[in-house]
């Protein structure tokens, strides 16, 4: 008899996760809002249980088409994310940051209305994206600023950014076909569809939804 060990190698599995974690692309809006959201709402219970010096305001996520330079923007300003987190959160793909906060929070969060779960939310983007920008700043105010950009292969680059404010902003650049993305009455419609009832109010051109 032999036992091994099935070996799975990130190259093999991004192409995975990016064609086929969900059979249907329009769902990356309900993910990235989703993980906006569940920042928003870390925020705010860690300022109720006094762990964070930053008053919660009831902020808004916005989401914004940029048509000419074919992008998404989704910005919230929620907890954000320090250096180590992204490494931590982002780049180990299936580590779920929503589960760990649950976990660590127990009984005081488990009203908290966080959803992430399985850690894979996130790279949805890649159905609809070609490239893939994270700009975030943590509310603990000592930690930079940080920009993650990643073109879809399993290589990413992490360098210093100028944020000022508190939170994240995810920039989609739309791949070639999946411009209906990039139309209004598309991101409309699935904001209606999937978001109409989420905790957060989210912004989207001129209408609140
Ligand atoms: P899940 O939401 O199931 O935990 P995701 O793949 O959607 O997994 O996201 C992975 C982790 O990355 C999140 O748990 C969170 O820690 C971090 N993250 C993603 N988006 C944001 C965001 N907008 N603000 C802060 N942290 C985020
Ligand atoms: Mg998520």
């Amino acid at each position: 008899m032999a036992k091994g060990k099935i070996n799975v190698s990130v190259e093999n599995i991004f192409p995975l996760i990016k064609k086929f974690l969900y059979s249907d692309h329009e769902i990356f809006l309900r993910e990235l809002i989703s993980n906006a959201t569940d920042a928003t709402l870390k925020l705010k219970h860690l300022s109720t249980i006094g762990e964070t010096k930053v008053d919660y305001d009831n902020p808004l996520i916005e989401v914004k088409i940029d048509k000419e330079g074919k992008k998404l923007h989704i910005i919230d300003h929620g907890v954000g994310m320090s250096k180590e987190e992204v490494e931590k959160y982002i780049n180990q793909v299936a580590f779920s940051g929503a589960e760990e906060f649950l976990e660590k929070y127990k009984d005081s969060a488990k009203d908290s209305g966080i959803i992430g779960h399985f850690g894979l939310g996130f790279y949805s983007a890649f159905m609809v994206a070609e490239k893939v920008e994270i700009i975030t700043k943590s509310h603990v105010e000592e930690e930079g600023a940080i920009h993650w950009v990643c073109d879809g292969s399993p290589e990413f680059t992490l360098t210093k950014s100028k944020k000022k404010d508190r939170g994240t902003e995810i920039i989609l650049h739309i791949a070639d076909d999946s411009t209906e993305f990039l139309e209004e009455h598309r991101i409309s419609e699935l904001l209606l569809k999937y978001n109409k009832f989420m905790p957060v109010p989210i912004k989207f051109g001129t209408k609140e939804i």
